[in-house]
C-alpha cells in the first residue's frame, strides 16, 4: 500500500507531519489529514446441519488457490453481519443466519495493509451451492475429511469456533 502523495480535495501535494501520536501525511494547503484505517472484512465460518464446515477453493489474490472460509470486505453502511452473509451468497449462492460472533482480528496484509476481519458463524439454510468467478470450487466436508486450509487466520477462526461448540457441549 503506497501513501497517497497528493491531496484528494485539493490536489497540493501532500506532507509529512506527526499529528495525534503517529506520523500521517496532511495537506498544508487545505489541512485534510490522512487517517489511515484498516479494512474491514466479515468472514463466514458456515456450517450445514451436519455440522459440515462450508469451504471455498479461492480463484484470486491474496492466497489464489488455497482453500479458504468464504468473506469480503463490507460496504459502507452495512452491518458487518450484512457483509458476512452477502459475500457468502454472492461467493456459493447459500443463505444463512448468523448464530453469533466467534472473534474480531487484526492482520496485516502486504495486498491492503491493515485488516480489521470479523468472523461469524453462520448455518447454511440449503446446500444448493453455485459459486461465483472469485471461487474455483466449494463444498461442506466433516472435519476430519476437509481440504487443508493454510491462511492463519481462517484456521484460527475455525479452531476458535469448534473450541467453542466443543466446550458448550461438555
Ligand atoms: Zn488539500
Amino acid at each position: 500500500m503506497k501513501p497517497y502523495a497528493y491531496c484528494p480535495i485539493c490536489g497540493k501535494e501532500l506532507a509529512p507531519s506527526f499529528l495525534e501520536g503517529r506520523q500521517r501525511m496532511v495537506c498544508l494547503e487545505c489541512g485534510w489529514i490522512h487517517y489511515s484505517n484498516p479494512l474491514p472484512v466479515a468472514i463466514a465460518c458456515t456450517l450445514n446441519a451436519q455440522g459440515e464446515l462450508l469451504l471455498i477453493r479461492r480463484a484470486h489474490e491474496p492466497a489464489f488457490n488455497e482453500w479458504a472460509l468464504p468473506g469480503g470486505f463490507l460496504e459502507s453502511g452495512e452491518h458487518p453481519e450484512e457483509g458476512c452473509l452477502r459475500e457468502l451468497k454472492e461467493e456459493t449462492s447459500l443463505e444463512g443466519r448468523v448464530e453469533r460472533l466467534i472473534g474480531v482480528y487484526h492482520r496485516e496484509s502486504t495486498m491492503y495493509g491493515s485488516l480489521l476481519a470479523v468472523a461469524y458463524a453462520v448455518t447454511a439454510s440449503h446446500e444448493d451451492i453455485r459459486i461465483n468467478h472469485e471461487v474455483f470450487e466449494a463444498g461442506f466436508y466433516p472435519v476430519e475429511r476437509m481440504p487443508e486450509v493454510r491462511i492463519p487466520l481462517h484456521l484460527q477462526i475455525i479452531r476458535e469456533h469448534r473450541d467453542a461448540m466443543e466446550s458448550k457441549r461438555a
